[in-house]
């Protein structure tokens, strides 16, 4: 169908024409029958009669077609169809833009819903007009039947009610959250539009756990090197008050260089553990000897029991050799500080091993398995936090950090592996390194086979 201006200009003049001939070929069969003035008044009655019937009628139709006007306006004619077919552009094009405004929208929530923070809306009376889902699992909400209602009617904090209704949100508020157990919120609110309110909560747990960790380190190194240096400060007054023999002398400085080397482990304790947390994930493609690990870590292990133990040294015969990635230093810190641990942990005369072994999925584990104090099952699952000694005078006498076993676990981490605990006290323990299949492979160069101690 034509729907131009020029269009229906034609089909209506068309029309009239055709009204008019009809009209005159009437009157003329008036005039001819001798009644020209009554015929044709009669006859123009007739046509306006005509012509409203049935413009009304179309009027109606369309009327009709307004109330559905998805349908198409093909049953109108004439200037009744080209309206309906205007309406039915205006609205097409009124349709398509609520389409995309309705998509920008959804588009807009999906996003605020996939932020971990939560978002409530508010008009004037502070009653919720939209509720994120973090929002409602943050204060327990219901997303639809909590709609409508005074937010303080439902987060009752007195702190959040103080907070809302003073209205100045110069800083957040912190709360616990509600049903959260020991998870806490950190609640901001805005002003936007006329009166109109945003709410946006935080769950701020692990930045508070991690903040009073950062708390509790920063006073445990303190107190640690505190301790000694107190020490070495008593030493010295004593030896510029007092007039001290020369055996005197020998011992009181014997104790002071105790005192200097406990806090330099702490101090290079302290390093490893600042460069393991600082550095890159260790390498898939650097390679190491185990056995050459291993021994380095016996040896050491000899060094340090200065013969007062039963050493022993498990490895796998020459054809039967591995290699593990990684960094070879943060291994052997690892092995190291598990030997030096079973060396000091266990009385003199015990025994102590060594053992690699590779398991049938491909995985490797380094065992140090000691015949000494063993460990109470309530200390075991704590024993890898910083500064955490089940003996802390123990720890310090035999030149304890609280940090070796802090640092195998970071060791074991960074690698992809694990650190397994077994002990029984008063038998003795099993610290077991796990390492993942993906950084063990078989030797690929014929190492030295070392002896079994
Ligand atoms: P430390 O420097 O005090 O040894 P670690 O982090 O290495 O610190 O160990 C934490 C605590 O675990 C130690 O203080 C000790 O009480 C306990 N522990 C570690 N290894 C052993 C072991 N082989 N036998 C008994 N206790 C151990």
């Amino acid at each position: 169908m034509e729907h131009n201006p020029s269009g229906i200009f034609s089909r209506t003049l068309v029309r009239i024409l055709f009204i008019s001939i009809v009209c005159g070929l009437l009157y003329w069969g008036g005039y001819s029958l001798g009644y020209p003035l009554i015929s044709g008044l009669l006859v123009g009655f007739i046509a306006v009669l005509l012509s409203l019937t049935i413009e009304t009628r179309k009027a109606y139709e369309f009327l009709d077609w307004l109330r559905t006007p998805d349908l198409e306006p093909s049953a109108m004619k004439g200037l009744w169809s080209d309206a309906a077919y205007r309406v039915q552009q205006v609205l097409r094009y009124r349709d398509k833009k609520f389409q995309q405004e309705q998509e920008r929208m959804e588009q807009f929530l999906s996003g605020i819903e996939a932020s971990p923070n939560g978002v409530i809306l508010l008009d004037r009376n502070d009653q919720i007009t939209w509720i994120s889902r973090a929002a409602a699992k943050h204060f327990g909400l219901d997303p639809e039947r909590d709609i409508a209602q005074r937010i303080t009617n439902l987060i009752r904090s007195p702190d959040f009610v103080h907070y809302l209704n003073e209205g100045l949100f110069l800083s957040p508020v912190v709360l616990p959250m509600p049903y959260g157990g020991q998870r806490t919120l950190s609640v901001t609110a805005h002003t936007y539009g006329q009166g109109l309110k945003i709410v946006l909560s935080h769950d701020i747990t692990e930045r508070e756990l991690t903040e009073s960790m950062r708390r509790d380190f920063v006073a445990n190194v303190s107190h640690e090197i505190r301790t000694p240096l107190t020490v070495l400060n008593g030493f010295i007054e004593t030896m510029i008050n007092l007039r001290l023999t020369e055996a005197e002398c020998e011992r009181v400085l014997v104790l002071m260089k105790q005192q200097a080397e406990r806090m330099q482990s702490l101090v290079s304790d302290l390093l490893v553990l600042a460069q393991l947390e600082g550095s890159l994930r260790p390498p898939p493609d650097l390679w190491c000897s185990v056995n050459k690990l291993l021994q380095r870590a016996f040896s050491d292990a000899q060094g340090l029991s200065k013969g007062q133990h039963q050493l022993v040294l498990e490895i796998l015969p020459e054809q039967e050799q591995f290699e593990i990635s990684g960094i070879e230093s943060e291994w052997l810190s690892a092995v190291g500080n598990l030997v030096s641990n079973a060396i000091r942990y266990t009385p003199a005369g015990g025994q102590v091993t060594i053992r690699w072994t590779c398991s049938e999925d491909g995985h490797g584990e380094f065992a140090v398995i000691d015949t000494g104090m063993g460990i109470e099952s309530a200390h075991i699952s704590r024993l890898t936090e910083r500064f955490y000694r089940v003996d802390g005078s123990r720890s310090r006498d035999t030149g304890g950090t609280g940090l070796g076993l802090s640092i195998v676990k970071h060791v074991a981490q960074r690698h992809s592996g694990d650190l397994r605990i077994v002990s029984e006290f008063g038998k003795g323990s099993t610290f077991v390194l796990n390492v993942p299949v993906s950084r063990v492979r078989r030797s690929q160069k014929n190492v030295l086979m070392p002896q079994a101690a």
